[in-house]
């Protein structure tokens, strides 16, 4: 066969295969607009969207999904979630040290499916116990062979020796294997080695501790951890690598310093003053604030799954973290949609969207912060978190108005990730 017409073949093949897809849909929120739109058609072409508008003609072929009696969004995204610590509910890290990397990640499938079905389309995955279980977990994602949802991994979490990131809480004289300790830096240049180890290893942010945290042992998340220096260091280092920081931070002063370093953005930021809402505003940092999960902590204190040094380190934290969070609300300062997923059980992170709005958002800005706020901070407003052509076709949908209710994203009726349909009942 002559070279031309074999590439004829293949390129009239291809474009046969690529799969039409028709969406009607009743009504359509566009967060990056704040806009509700009624009798859309949205074209999927393969994994993409093609057009969005009211009234275009329908390929011939095409497969046609009714949605006209619901309302469709964006996919939603988590920008805090560790999904490859295997099964949720352990408590206590230690019980890691039981399970080898193998049995953790596979267990971590589930996790991956369930938050895909929960309408979570994307997460941004801020860390994890063994190091690169997650880069695994998205790679096998991405290849198809399990399902799940876009993962944007971190590989590690950069800390300092006994720090909020570390695996503690075992005798002095037993010796960790690698993996827990990955991402260990006591100095600029120890942060930066991190960072080139894991651009190297692929993933696609860096996590830094800032203040020590609530789940570790030996933690306080009132202290600061990394200095300055090394949070500077960790931005610098990551921006020649064109990956952005997520800092985790409690203590007023880890989220000042974190965010005059630079990070894109403070996870939880607990204890953030007033100075700390006005420099976030400064530097157009987002603030990533957990704040439903004070409900599993205290649930899990109930039921006796929760070690007592972490309840300690818990006490009056969780109150005072949702009113900062309505301080910052009211402030204006970025925010985005985080539940650090694996506190509470994996996907239920829909939950949050009431607790929002109690603390003072709109349900527009709620979804706003799971979808476009979300893929602004991920950097990838050109391929998620709203409905335009172009974009990866990844869609929710739900029967009833989000806006008068945020409770119905609790229960996503219709999921589709890259054109593809996972749930639709
Ligand atoms: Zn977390």
């Amino acid at each position: 066969m002559k070279l031309s017409r074999f590439l004829l073949l293949v390129l009239f093949a291809s474009s046969s295969v690529a799969q039409v897809t028709v969406i009607k849909a009743g009504r359509l929120v566009q967060p990056d607009e704040g806009t509700v739109a009624t009798d859309q058609v949205i074209v999927i072409r393969a994994n993409k969207i093609e057009a969005v508008g009211p009234g275009l003609a329908i390929p011939a072929g095409a497969n046609v999904i009714d949605l006209s009696q619901m309302t469709v969004l964006p996919g939603l995204i988590d920008c805090h979630t560790h999904l490859a610590d295997g099964k949720f509910g352990e408590g206590d890290p230690v019980f890691q040290l039981q399970k080898s990397a193998s049995q953790t990640v596979l267990e971590s499938v589930r996790n991956a499916r369930v938050t895909l079905e929960s309408g979570f389309t994307s997460v941004r995955d801020v860390g994890v116990y063994r190091a690169l279980n997650d880069v695994a977990l998205r790679d096998a994602i991405n290849r198809g062979d399990i399902v799940g949802p876009r993962m944007f991994v971190a590989g590690a979490y950069i800390t300092i020796t006994g720090g909020a990131g570390a695996m503690t809480g075992m005798a002095p004289d037993i010796q960790l294997p690698w993996d827990f300790h990955y991402g260990e830096a006591n100095s600029p240049w120890e942060v930066r080695q991190k960072v080139r180890l894991l651009a190297h290893n692929g993933v696609d942010q860096i996590k830094v501790l800032s203040s020590g945290a609530v789940l570790t042992h030996g933690s306080d998340p009132k202290s600061q951890e990394f200095t300055p220096e090394e949070l500077q260091a960790a931005v610098d280092e990551a921006s020649h690598f064109g990956l952005r920081v997520a800092a985790h931070a409690h203590s007023a002063e880890g989220i000042k310093n974190a965010i005059r370093a630079g990070v894109a953005s403070v996870e939880h930021a607990t204890m953030i003053d007033d100075e700390g809402i006005t420099l976030a505003k400064q530097h157009g940092a987002y603030l990533d604030m957990d704040i439903y999960d004070e409900e599993c902590i205290e649930e899990q204190g109930r039921n006796g799954t929760m070690p007592a040094d972490f309840l300690e380190h818990d006490r009056q934290l969780g109150e005072l973290q949702r009113q900062n969070f309505r301080k910052a609300v009211k402030a204006g300062v970025k925010l985005s949609f985080g539940t650090d997923a694996g506190v509470c059980d994996y996907g239920t992170a829909g939950k949050q969207f009431v607790f929002m709005v109690k603390y003072g958002m709109t349900p527009m800005q709620a979804i706003q912060a799971a979808t476009s706020s979300a893929a602004d901070l991920l950097g990838r407003t050109d391929q998620i978190g709203s409905v335009k052509s172009g974009k990866f076709a990844d869609l929710v949908a739900i029967a009833g108005d989000p806006l008068k209710d945020v409770g119905l994203l609790e229960n996503v009726q219709f999921v589709m990730k890259d054109g593809r349909v996972f749930k639709q009942k």
